[in-house]
């Protein structure tokens, strides 16, 4: 069995539930009833439950959490969120865990932070979506240049693909919010 330092468990454990605190996270208030996992669609694919996930952080095993598929297949859905008696706002913590995860180069998808990243970009540049952009950059990245190409003239066909970026005229205010996340999270 794997032995845990308890003295730097338990000093990660006060500096998460601060950090989270930080983010309107209360993970001190949970009391393990499991109401967040029975209702979280991506359970059967996680590592950990989001049950679980609120456990490692209180006794802090912070590294388990921030290695684990489950902030990646998180879908950010809030059904957790909305059902959790405490109020403890696990979908809010797997979105921080994504965020350190990401700073400390430990994430377990890599292709699911290049997707990510190429959504944001293409959000950020185009004040909404553009999903040409997104694809290409997505497919370069991860060096799969062929990924759903085949979905594109379907799509098209149905009106659900532009090739052209959206036009939303001065897309300031939308730049404005990245930089302003990028300030308090860093990274
Ligand atoms: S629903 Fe809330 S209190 Fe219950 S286990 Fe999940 S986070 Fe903890
Ligand atoms: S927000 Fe994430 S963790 Fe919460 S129920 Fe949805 S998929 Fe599960």
């Amino acid at each position: 069995m794997q032995s845990i330092e308890l003295t730097a468990t338990h000093s990660a454990a006060k500096d998460w539930e601060e950090k989270m605190k930080a983010d309107g996270v209360d993970i001190s208030a949970c009391y393990q009833c499991g109401k967040c996992t029975a209702g979280c669609p991506m359970a059967e694919s996680m590592d950990y439950t989001t049950r679980q996930v609120v456990r490692l952080l209180q006794m802090g095993l912070v590294d388990e959490a921030l290695r684990s598929n489950s902030i990646w297949f998180c879908l950010s859905c809030q059904t957790c969120s909305t059902r959790c008696p405490k109020d403890v706002d696990p979908a809010k913590m797997m979105e921080v865990l994504r965020w350190e995860s990401q700073k400390q180069g430990v994430a377990a998808m890599p292709n699911v932070i290049i997707f990510h990243k190429a959504f944001l970009e293409a959000v950020k540049n185009n004040g909404r979506l553009f999903e040409v952009e997104m694809t290409m950059k997505n497919n370069l990245r991860s060096r799969d240049l062929f990924n759903n190409v085949d979905l594109g003239p379907k799509m098209m066909f149905k009106g659900k693909l532009q090739m052209l970026p959206p036009r939303i005229g001065d897309n300031g205010e939308v730049k404005k919010l990245f930089e302003r996340v990028r300030e308090r999270r860093g990274g």
